[in-house]
């Protein structure tokens, strides 16, 4: 299914005005422009309502953690070579002020955000009541690319992840990992991508493999069970594993066909164990939970840089950076054209009315934007309006009210179309 993609994001996220770095910022570290924020914020809206509705929890924890953190979790020995050095804060416990040989007041940059929310997990008492518990963030971590891989937004030093963590039982995974990948089939059906390809990914020989085989094999069976479940098409692969799992990876194909795992969930027996979480069990016991982390759309560097590669610069209407431009034929429609752009900003939608220039130049200037209003003499004496979309169509014309709720339910239906089919 991978198919080589007409848009090449690094080009586009520049020409559209995006995102962009900067040698003084530094290289991989990615600053997005008001468009490409506007991209992301709605994404991570959608992202954020989708989770919201399954029963997750949102949290937020910082991006810096100690290096004993990540000592107990297993990064600092397994992961180290992705990870920046440790910082030295303040004057080391001996009071002399030496720098870098206190281990235990270093802090890291975090590579993942897995050991605070293990932390926190244990911050608290838990019944089985509770579980599954589903904690989710979007949040920064940070890897130590090196410089020469480094390019637009899906090789980058400083990463925003759509991430969480489910701690529930044994017998609960299954159905956690299955809606988590459900989850994932939605929100690729509302962003209109499509995977290369399901991977399941699992230990190779290499010794930085964690855990048990038994457990191994078991969370591996689960997730084998899952794919089965949904009828997914996968493919099994050795040494791709998570150093703590195996793991679903849902792969995306880039403009020059590199894969990347843009979704994933991911079993893991070993970092509860690491931190000791515990919940109390029907029976009154203390029981250990399993970690289930999950990402419905990944980085979102690498989700923006993904659609732009599927979409060039259109994009379905709910992400579209301008969803609405409202353009007035000549001056003397200008306060209605005004009155539109307020009431529509005003209702949640990203609109505008661009300044001058002919009719034609104004349109071709937004020939990206989903929706474009022409409002001309006859319609502005009846208060109507007619809509063209990006796609050349052009719908009847309607009270001003009408158009606005008839465009605002379809953008919030987060379909992928441009407009609903007619019945
Ligand atoms: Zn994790």
């Amino acid at each position: 299914m991978a198919s080589h993609l007409p848009y090449d994001h690094r080009k586009l996220g520049r020409e559209l005005d995006l995102f962009d770095t900067d040698p003084l910022i530094g290289a991989g570290l990615p600053y997005w422009l008001p468009a490409g924020a506007a991209i992301r914020h709605a994404l991570e809206e959608y992202v954020r309502e989708l989770e919201r509705k399954a029963g997750y929890q949102h949290v937020y924890s910082p991006v810096l953690g100690k290096r004993e953190l990540y000592e107990i979790s297993g990064h600092w020995e397994h992961y180290r070579d992705g990870m920046y050095p440790p910082m030295t804060v303040g004057p080391a416990a001996d009071g002399r002020g030496s720098r870098g040989e206190d281990a235990a007041g270093q802090v890291v940059l975090r590579p993942s955000l897995c050991p605070h929310h293990a932390v926190m997990y244990r911050s608290r008492a838990h019944s089985y009541r509770e579980l599954p518990l589903r904690m989710a963030e979007l949040g920064g971590m940070y890897r130590a690319e090196l410089s020469g891989v480094l390019g637009g937004l899906t090789r980058a030093r400083s990463i925003q992840l759509n991430d969480a963590h489910i701690f529930c039982a044994a017998d609960q995974v299954r159905d956690e990992a299955a809606a988590a990948l459900k989850m994932i089939r939605q929100a690729y059906w509302s962003l209109g991508i499509e995977p290369a390809r399901c991977r399941l990914s699992l230990a190779g020989p290499s010794a930085k493999y964690v855990g048990s085989q038994q457990l191994w094999d078991q969370a591996a069976a689960v997730l084998r069970d899952v794919l089965q479940g949904a009828g997914v098409a996968y493919e099994e692969e050795a040494g791709e594993a998570a150093f703590y799992g195996p793991k679903i990876d849902v792969q995306v194909a880039d403009s020059a066909e590199r894969e990347a795992s843009l979704s994933t969930v991911q079993v893991d027996f070993y970092q509860p164990e690491r931190f000791g979480l515990e919940y109390v069990g029907p029976d009154g016991g203390r029981h250990r939970p399993v970690m289930v982390h999950r990402s419905v759309v990944g980085s979102l560097e690498r989700a923006v840089a993904h659609l732009i590669d599927v979409h060039g610069g259109s994009f379905p209407p709910w992400i579209a950076p301008v969803q609405l431009v409202v353009l007035p034929v000549s001056d003397a429609q200008r306060p209605q054209a005004e009155v539109l752009v307020d009431a529509a900003i005003e209702q949640g939608l990203r609109a505008e009315m661009p300044a001058d220039g002919s009719l034609g130049a104004r349109i071709r200037a937004h020939r990206l934007v989903p929706y474009q209003a022409v409002i001309g003499a006859a319609e502005a004496k009846v208060g109507e309006v007619s809509i063209r979309l990006r796609d050349g169509r052009k719908l009847p014309p309607v009270r001003i009210a009408e158009a606005l709720s008839q465009i605002i339910r379809h953008v919030a239906s987060h379909s992928p179309e441009l407009w609903p089919a007619a019945p």
